[in-house]
């Protein structure tokens, strides 16, 4: 196959889904750019982006399939023959209960769809799910659940038409800043317009806000209760019009008048007065739009807190209008696509559900397997996927582009569910991965640039990557490595059916596409040739339709009754009292909430090799409020422990006033290769959202400790 001198693709790191040119001599990139003339980025990018050509001189790059023979002996050399017979072997061997797939919203969408087909289809194993269940799954429930259907209603161009932004948990500024800048540019052309940041931190976001309401750890909901009392009784909106719109509306707006603002206020813990204030941002007909991440998410209340920042749009009528909505922030540059193929445990392509007949059937159909063979049994979502698995449940365990041992809460029992399970398999691009110190089989994935391959951003635009490098040594793809598996269980099974007889990323995307038909995220339209011209958005339902950057216009949407549902009493409740799940006491009396910063991705990876990026942080971090900080008896500069229930992680502290008091922060990206205790999600909680199953990332109970007191 030929490479070509430039190429485009997304950017391999955020949700943003910026397309980037890279210029290319002899086998390296020579200069990134971003084109003014490509969507969804128009000319800009930041830092990571520019800078994204280095990852491709990884001094830690795999470049062979490798194979330890026992546990505890060496990773040796092997062929690519001898490491897919070793996991085709195991996967056909082990009961379909004890196998387990572990991926990313990293990985294409070819590669998605392609590992969902195996273990769903081939397999008969729903034990599949993703870090997505770390990053967006509240988002996914909190959508469905009140329209019917995963998506986000509006798109990107929606920022230059919004009059107020209200941005929840997000640092858009840091994790999301070709974004952020279109906000920030809005305020420019529009100077009217205004920014609201909640968000504990004072963040590089809160910096740019006209209200920064510094919300305690677990007060959200209570927050956005307070806004939504706030437009009822400033006469704002049609009490009668949103009943009648909304399913449940009539005793939602019941129980948000028994609520008493005071004790809402008291219970996000931001003054009365700050609140009001920030309210009357909301009044006047002005179009909202809420922008938010992981700290609406990554909570065990993270899908009310989804629900609630609906319910707002939905009390101003405003679902389906440009300039307003409910627009959830993906983290990854491919976790829409991922949810489209269907790769979490309770999902099926299309946006079908393992535990609806009518879908396991349409899939089983389409996949030529036998009727039943897809399990009507939700598999175990990421936590209790390696839950079970350090329980000793699972015989064979496939992550692929990522890295649990570094992201999951209460990482000592992750690295048990590695070493407990016989066959752990990990595909990958570079053994910088703490992951792959723990693993039997490795399997040389390429990265960006040297493979073509689909991506949805986070507001449903797919766009084609092209190829433009050779990957080095024997790596290959995630769909070829994949599909060359499913083909040796195939025949193992004598099976003729040849499902993965795949000879390329577009045939892969061609049979994908086609199980989207009649689907809310309709694909079916979006042929490889319209692909290859340029990015299109869903629904896209056939091959002269131009796609969709809005959807729910009208405000109808995909449930029965065509009407958005409101949040019920029961899930109220629960939410709560689960306000926070590791709560602060006397022994731990602060609240550690971990993020992201600008220059680094995830656990690393990839930014570590990264001379510029890496050097701006120094290394990991705990900031803290001046009189935490006197309280601790620690100072700027100090070595320090934070110790949770779980365990203890040790960094260097940062006193500033831009934590709230009570509150620690700590970034994840630092792991297990930056020293023994480096990793702080050794402290945090695997208590989880009942709909989402996603984890409380955001809060769990610490203590700092002099590390000199701690030893
Ligand atoms: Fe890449 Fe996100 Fe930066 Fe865009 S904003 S260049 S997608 S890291």
């Amino acid at each position: 196959m030929s490479v070509a001198r430039a190429g485009k693709a997304v950017c391999p790191y955020c949700g943003v889904g910026c397309v980037l040119t890279s210029t290319v001599e002899g086998n390296a990139v020579k200069r990134i750019r971003a084109d003014p003339a490509d969507a969804p980025n128009f000319g800009m990018m930041c830092p990571k982006g520019a800078l994204a050509g280095e990852v491709f001189s990884d001094p830690d790059r795999l470049t062979r399939p490798l194979i330890r023979r026992e546990k505890g002996g060496p990773l040796e050399p092997a062929t690519w023959e001898q490491a897919i017979v070793r996991v085709a072997d195991a996967l056909a061997e082990a009961p379909a209960d004890r196998v387990a797939w572990y991926g990313s919203g990293q990985l294409d969408t070819e590669a998605s769809y392609a590992f969902t087909k195996l273990f769903k289809g081939l397999l008969g194993c729903n034990h599949t799910d993703t870090n997505s269940r770390l990053c967006m799954s509240s988002a996914v429930a909190g959508y469905t659940q009140a329209f019917g259907s995963d998506g986000p209603p509006g798109c990107y161009a929606d920022i230059e038409e919004a009059d107020t932004f209200l941005i929840l948990g997000a640092n858009m500024a840091a994790n999301h800043p070709v974004l952020f800048n279109r906000v920030r540019r809005r305020r420019v052309v529009e100077p009217d317009a205004r920014i609201v940041v909640v968000d504990p931190r004072r963040t590089r976001t809160a910096a740019h806000a006209d209200h920064h309401l510094a919300v305690a750890p677990g007060g959200d909901v209570p927050l956005l209760r307070f806004l939504a009392r706030a437009l009822v009784d400033a006469g704002e909106i049609d009490a009668a019009a949103f009943a009648a719109a909304t399913d449940g509306g009539a005793a939602w707006l019941d129980r948000l008048a028994a609520e008493d603002p005071d004790d809402l206020a008291r219970r996000s813990g931001v003054p009365r007065a700050q609140l009001d204030a920030a309210a009357e941002t909301l009044f006047g007909g002005r179009k909202l739009m809420s922008l938010y991440c992981m700290g609406a998410n990554q909570s065990a209340q993270g899908t009310l807190k989804n629900r609630e920042l609906i319910h707002l749009s939905l009390l101003l009528g405003q679902l389906g209008r440009p300039g307003c909505g409910p627009f959830s922030l993906t983290g990854q540059p491919n976790a829409m696509g991922g949810r489209e193929v269907g790769y979490l445990a309770h999902q099926l392509p299309g946006y079908r559900l393992v535990a609806e007949s009518a879908d396991r059937e349409a899939m089983e159909r389409f996949w030529g397997t036998v009727r039943g063979s897809i399990s009507p049994e939700p598999g175990r979502a990421a936590v209790e996927m390696f839950k079970a698995a350090a329980a000793g449940a699972t015989d064979v365990l496939w992550v692929a582009c990522t890295n649990p041992v570094a992201s999951l809460p209460d990482a000592e029992r992750t690295r048990e569910a590695l070493r407990r399970t016989p066959l752990v398999v990990v595909q990958d691009v570079t053994a910088a991965s703490e992951t792959v110190a723990y693993a039997d089989v490795v399997l040389p994935a390429c990265q960006w640039g040297e493979k073509a391959g689909t991506m949805t951003n986070s507001e449903r635009l797919v766009v084609r990557s092209d190829r433009f490098l050779e990957a080095p040594g024997a790596c290959r793809p995630d769909w070829w490595i994949v599909a060359s598996v499913g083909h040796a269980i195939e025949e193992r099974r004598g099976d003729a059916a040849g499902r993965f007889a795949w000879a390329s990323h577009e045939d892969v995307w061609d049979e994908f596409r086609r199980t989207t038909t009649g689907r809310p995220c309709d694909l079916a339209g979006m042929t490889n040739e319209r692909l290859r011209a340029g990015p299109l958005q869903w629904p896209c339902p056939d091959p002269g339709h131009p796609g969709t950057a809005r959807r729910y216009a009208g405000g109808r949407v995909l449930t029965a009754s065509s009407k958005p549902r409101t949040a019920g009493e029961t899930q109220e409740t629960a939410a709560r009292s689960a306000a926070i799940c590791d709560a602060a006491d006397a022994a731990f009396p602060l609240v550690l909430t971990t993020g992201r910063v600008a220059s680094q991705w995830h656990s690393r990876t990839k930014t570590r090799h990264v001379a510029v990026l890496d050097a701006q942080e120094g290394g990991p971090f705990f900031e803290v409020h001046p009189d935490d900080a006197a309280a601790a008896g620690v100072t700027h500069g100090d070595r320090a422990a934070v110790v949770g229930r779980r365990g203890r992680a040790e960094a260097t502290v940062r006193v500033s006033d831009e934590a709230r008091p009570g509150c620690v922060f700590s970034p994840f990206h630092w792991a297990d290769s930056a020293g023994p205790l480096a990793n702080v999600n050794q402290l945090t909680s695997d208590a989880v959202d009942p709909a989402s199953q996603q984890p409380e990332l955001k809060a769990c109970a610490v203590r700092i400790e002099k590390v000199e007191e701690a030893r």
